[in-house]
């Protein structure tokens, strides 16, 4: 096999898969690594608890005041969370990317304070790639709980999405599309890079370490050490390593490579979410289903509320069982039986707020991942305030009961964030490490502070970004 590439890139999810295949395409020699297995699309059917397995990262948690916890979801397969998430394609707010130049001192290559227009050729271009497009194709869910935003005076509005019109709405989004219809950086930019015979996809091959050289001029990345799924270890080098294993993973990986920085793995951002469920009379079957198809953006500003809700969604079966709850807590014995007995009947929103990144991720002194959360109290108002506000939508649209989820975090960000500021910053404005030459991060924990919506198409025309500084770089 060979050992010597232009760049390796680490992850193969919305940020390594897009960089990996940008630079493919410009004739670089690329080794894309990902630790988890390639599943095609042939694959992928509608078994919760096998694509749990197979295609997502084990849960991973993390404490909350008085018991609780907040549960953390991402994918670990090629494609990485792409192949697993539901495709909604939103820009950042201005807002969101006003916070980053607060947050580091983040510039654009003019030494302005980085802005949402720096973002939008990049952007266009991952939309172009991805055929981004509108839904407006509602089912009878979204008119049901459309009902109770309207009599509380706020409006459902289309959301865009990375689903192809081939798309025959099975709901099974987060077990792999069936159809192909689901855009993921698998089935786009990763299998239109891989016959241009540039782009060297090796799977089940975990990144245990960057090497760092201690050259002259300062330290420099010159490779990377994995391990393959029969447990041999592997030396590759490259010009160039970019770690986009996402924003619990490059964190630690970087530690566990002896990269000191006081930002590194803090700063964390959840966006923390909930599912809330409203029990009608009427069959609903949101399961059946493009799962989140429109959404209400009226509090999306941290002075309206700061939260988004999506609608309507609600969980695949395990998970519906095993996650609902009401103010008493998670429902147990018979309680649960019946509210869960008329499953179809279920129409619900996803509710997700603004946070202010008061999390973190580090190792303890065995070397295992602990991840802290310290939400403040303007944050527990926005979670509080969302929860009331998803309640009396579902019950405005008529909702006979209201359940609810724990919080999740689906969109965890920063941790590795960029800035020209390295005492606030891990990596500078093309993603470059402070302190170390050569090596870039291009996944969600670039991010400096959490964008308001769903954020793959922010991590991807960041990558798509880095992509173009990659190759001026390479050329000159
Ligand atoms: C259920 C769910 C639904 C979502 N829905 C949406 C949505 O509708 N719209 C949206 O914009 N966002 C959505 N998201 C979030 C979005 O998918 C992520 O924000 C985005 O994919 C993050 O990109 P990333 O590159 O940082 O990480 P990922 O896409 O997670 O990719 C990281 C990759 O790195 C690999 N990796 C990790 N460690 C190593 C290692 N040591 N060696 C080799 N490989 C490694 C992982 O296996 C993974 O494949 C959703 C997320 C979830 C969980």
């Amino acid at each position: 096999m060979k050992t010597d590439f232009d760049l390796i890139v680490i992850g193969s999810g919305a940020g390594g898969g897009v960089l990996a295949a940008e630079l493919a395409h410009s004739d670089c020699d690329v080794l894309l690594l990902e630790t988890g297995r390639h599943w095609p699309t042939e694959s992928f059917k509608r078994w919760e608890a096998k694509a749990s397995h197979d295609l997502f990262w084990p849960m991973r948690f993390a404490p909350l005041p008085g018991g609780d916890a907040v549960a953390f979801l991402s994918g670990r397969c090629v494609g990485g969370t792409t192949t697993v998430n539901t495709k909604v394609a939103l820009r950042a707010h201005e807002q969101d990317v006003a916070k980053w130049h607060a947050a580091t001192g983040l510039t654009n290559d003019d030494g302005a304070p980085f802005a949402l227009a720096d973002l939008d050729p990049y952007y266009r271009r991952v939309e172009d790639v991805l055929r981004v497009r509108e839904r407006s194709d509602w089912d009878k869910c979204i008119h049901t709980v459309q009902a109770g935003f309207r009599a509380l005076g706020a409006e459902l509005e289309p959301v865009h999405s990375y689903t192809g019109p081939e798309c025959e709405k099975y709901g099974s989004c987060l077990q792999g599309c069936p159809t192909g219809a689901g855009k993921s950086t698998m089935n786009t930019y990763i299998a239109q890079a891989l016959p241009g015979g540039r782009l060297d996809l090796r799977t089940q091959a975990t990144v245990r370490r960057i090497l760092i050289d201690d050259a002259p001029g300062g330290m420099r990345a010159a490779g990377v050490e994995y391990v393959d799924a029969a447990g041999a270890c592997h030396v590759v080098k490259a010009r160039r390593v970019v770690v986009a294993a996402g924003a619990l993973n490059t964190p630690q990986l970087l530690m566990r490579s002896g990269l000191r920085n006081a930002a590194l793995g803090r700063h964390v951002g959840l966006h923390p979410a909930r599912l809330v469920y409203g029990l009608f009379d009427e069959i609903q079957d949101s399961h059946r289903v493009y799962p989140i198809s429109a959404h209400c953006m009226q509090f999306q500003r941290d002075e309206d509320g700061g939260f988004v809700l999506e609608a309507s969604t609600v969980m695949d079966p395990i998970a519906f069982a095993t996650t609902i709850r009401d103010e008493h807590g998670p429902l147990w014995g018979q309680r649960l039986v019946d509210a869960v007995r008329p499953y179809r009947r279920y129409g619900g929103v996803l509710a997700m707020v603004n946070d202010e990144n008061n999390a973190s991720v580090r190792l303890d002194a065995q070397g295992a991942e602990r991840i802290e959360v310290n939400l403040n109290a303007r944050e527990q108002q926005r979670i509080d305030a969302a929860l009331r506000f998803s309640r009396d939508v579902l019950r405005a649209a008529g909702a006979r009961e209201v359940y609810w989820t724990g919080l999740i975090s689906t969109h965890t960000q920063g941790g590795c964030r960029m800035g020209d500021d390295p005492a606030r910053s891990v990596v500078d404005r093309h993603g470059q490490c402070h302190g170390v030459r050569d090596l870039y991060v291009a996944d969600a924990s670039l991010i400096p502070c959490t964008v308001s919506v769903n954020p793959s198409l922010t991590v991807m025309a960041l990558a798509t970004r880095l992509a173009e500084h990659l190759l001026t770089e390479m050329a000159g």
